[in-house]
């Protein structure tokens, strides 16, 4: 095979160049920050090629000491940062710094406002990592070479960070990545030591990795210098101190450094577990949500050492999809160090830790709960949608999952209130057996709809459910304490002990009493409904939709139909009159059968628009309603409807 020796320039994604100026732009008042991300890359690079070496020792090719060094050079003004780690091929080289490989990327752009600072928050949760070089230089120039190939395989990457870069295979006898920082005219406070040092200390003291810069010693005449190497950072692996260790800033760093987050998190949640089973585990919970949160696929959450080496990054084994948004490391003291991702699924020792693992956070998230209900609310409102999945993927857990669920109410009909089940029930009327819940698409739907009007007459709370996600966890979250969950769409009206007796025998005469418009409706609505029938659910609509008892819920029908899920021709629904209504007096006399179908098919179409849903003929039914508004100002007139 011929080496790819060729010098090339290619361009950046468009992104890459928006994002650097951007980023340039954004970052610059906390410039330092690039040294934090060029150390974290070279701290993953050691860890990566320790992890390999475990089944491959040649890929130390002789050298098993794994370090980082950082350079200076006044003369040229360059800032080098290196590392023997795992280093990179040509191809890994254009896939990893030419290309923004991150899920979320789009929305990223799409969500920016123009407004600074705005952005520079934007941009903390995207994560800049290497670009951030940028901001203190105008040229970068990377050197690499991957573990275990041949010296020719080196490559050499050059950027001015202008919209291309080079790239050419070159001779690198030592393994791993340099960057070579070139710095802008005005960063000359990075060339000097003790600054450099400063930034390390503040920000990256807990890599595991020696973090190495020369240090230069003068004689006892003051003349001679000499150069020696030092180590700069404590080199202790965080998780493995002692709490009381720790301080909160440093907590703040290392978090800063695994979830390649720029703001400090919501909280953490260190434990050891000692006993049969010892492991320790240091867990993050991110003050924002990452772009890339609804990808259930997304593994980069926690990552598993062994007896503090590093083995993999993989969420999906360690924790479940729903706690997705964790961030931190697990430390297993008896795990062999040459498991295997394969071994990992069939693990008893990791289904444990996975277990407690799940626990702690949910006790740390009730803490939260209960002790700074502030600081719930923005886990609630960055995480909670991903948490609501719970319910269905944790059923070890529901009750807990369950009381942690923060949700919308007639309480106080606000999109963004946090009601629990504990509060619903705390507030449940005297006689009232059931939790009552609607969902829809969208706040506005969900609160406005018809079927809460007896329940708002009667002072009755009722969830908004509005979210995707809460028709999954009302399907599968049928009771809480006892209480059952019960849809205001779906069945036969039965407020149990809170309707009154004079109700129901007023629509049990109604119903009788209106038998013959019954039938009629019926007969104009033929097989559209299953049913039509009288009802005492609603106050100031004429009409409305409901399933049957053992019917599916009309919205997750509406859900599962958007996601292409092939539907049995849809479940018919039941058609409820308001007997109080005037239209539906005005109704019972009409003599003219043309204008009665139009009626009954506006008041259909009308119970399905304001329940959120879509009208199969749109037109017609404008044209209907056009129709009768014709009737009313010109009594004689009639369109002439197309069939
Ligand atoms: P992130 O670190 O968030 O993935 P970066 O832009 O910093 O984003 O790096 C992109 C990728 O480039 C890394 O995920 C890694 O695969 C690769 N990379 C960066 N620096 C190094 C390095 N020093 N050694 C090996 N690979 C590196």
């Amino acid at each position: 095979m011929t080496v790819q020796a060729h010098k090339e320039t290619l361009g950046f994604q468009t992104e890459i160049k928006q994002l650097l100026d951007l980023m340039i732009h954004s970052l610059y008042s906390n410039k330092e920050i690039f040294l934090r991300e060029l150390i974290s890359n070279g701290s993953d690079a050691n860890d990566k090629l320790r992890f390999f070496a475990l089944s491959d020792d040649a890929l130390y090719e002789g050298q098993s000491e794994l370090k980082m060094w950082i350079e200076i050079n006044k003369d040229a003004r360059t800032i080098t940062v290196r590392d023997n780690g795992v280093g990179m091929s040509r191809d890994e080289v254009i896939d990893n710094i030419g290309t923004i490989a991150k899920s979320g990327t789009q929305q990223f752009f799409k969500a920016l406002t123009g407004d600074q600072a705005k952005d520079t928050q934007l941009i903390g949760q995207f994560g800049v990592g290497f670009y951030s070089s940028f901001i203190v230089a105008d040229k970068v120039t990377l050197y690499t070479r991957r573990a275990g190939v041949g010296p020719e395989h080196g490559v050499r990457w050059e950027s001015a960070g202008e919209g291309d870069y080079s790239i050419e295979t070159v001779e690198r006898p030592s393994r791993g990545t340099e960057v070579i920082l070139h710095l802008r005219p005005d960063e000359d406070e990075f060339l000097q030591e003790y600054r450099l040092r400063g930034i390390v200390k503040k920000y990256s003291d807990h890599i595991t990795w020696p973090i190495v810069m020369p240090k230069i010693t003068t004689d006892k005449d003051n003349n001679e210098k000499t150069i020696e190497e030092e180590v700069v950072n404590s080199t202790k692996a965080l998780w493995a101190l002692a709490k009381g260790e720790v301080t909160e800033e440093e907590y703040t760093e290392f978090y800063k450094h695994i979830a390649h987050d720029f703001e400090a998190p919501l909280t953490h949640i260190h434990t050891k577990v000692e006993g049969t089973n010892e492991y320790t585990t240091l867990f993050f919970i991110p003050a924002r949500a990452p772009f890339d949160l609804w990808d259930r696929t997304n593994r980069r959450g926690v990552k598993l050492y062994v007896r503090r080496i590093f083995i993999m990054d993989d969420n999906e084994k360690l924790l479940p999809p729903y706690l997705r948004f964790i961030r931190g490391v697990i430390d297993s003291n008896d795990l062999p160090l040459n498991i295997s991702r394969e071994m990992l699924q069939h693990n008893k020792q990791i289904d444990n830790i996975r277990s407690g693992a799940v626990k702690k956070v949910l006790g740390a998230l009730e803490g939260l709960a209960k002790n700074e209900p502030d600081r719930y609310a923005t886990f609630w409102k960055e995480f909670g949608r991903v948490f609501k999945e719970g319910i269905v993927d944790d059923h070890g857990n529901r009750e807990r999952v369950a009381k942690l669920l923060r949700l919308s109410s007639t309480h106080d009909d606000n999109p963004s209130s946090a009601v629990s089940l504990e509060d619903y029930i705390g507030r449940m009327k005297e006689g009232q057996e059931k939790i009552y819940y609607i969902t829809a698409e969208g706040f506005a739907a969900a609160k406005n709809s018809p079927h809460l009007e007896i329940f708002r007459k009667k002072e009755i709370e009722v969830l908004l459910l509005h979210e995707p996600v809460d028709e999954w966890v009302v399907s599968n979250l049928t009771e809480f304490e006892g209480k059952k969950l019960q849809s205001v769409t779906k069945g036969q009206l039965d407020l149990g002990n809170l309707g009154n007796d004079a109700e129901k025998k007023e629509t049990e005469q109604a119903s009788t009493e209106l038998k013959p418009l019954v039938e009629r409706i019926k007969n104009v609505l033929g097989d559209k409904v299953k049913e039509v029938r009288v009802t005492y659910r609603l106050t100031t609509s004429p009409a409305c939709l409901v399933a049957d008892e053992n019917g599916m819920d009309v919205h997750l029908e509406r859900l599962l139909k958007a996601a292409g899920q092939p539907m049995m021709g849809g479940s018919k629904r039941i058609f409820e009159i308001n007997p109080h209504h005037p239209l539906l007096e005005t109704l019972q006399t009409e003599q003219d059968e043309v204008r009665f179908n139009d009626w009954v098919w506006i008041l259909f179409d009308q119970a399905l628009l304001s329940e959120g849903g879509q009208l199969d003929d749109p037109a017609t039914f404008v044209n209907r309603l056009n129709q009768m508004f014709m009737g009313m100002v010109k009594p004689a007139s009639r369109l002439i409807l197309p069939d």
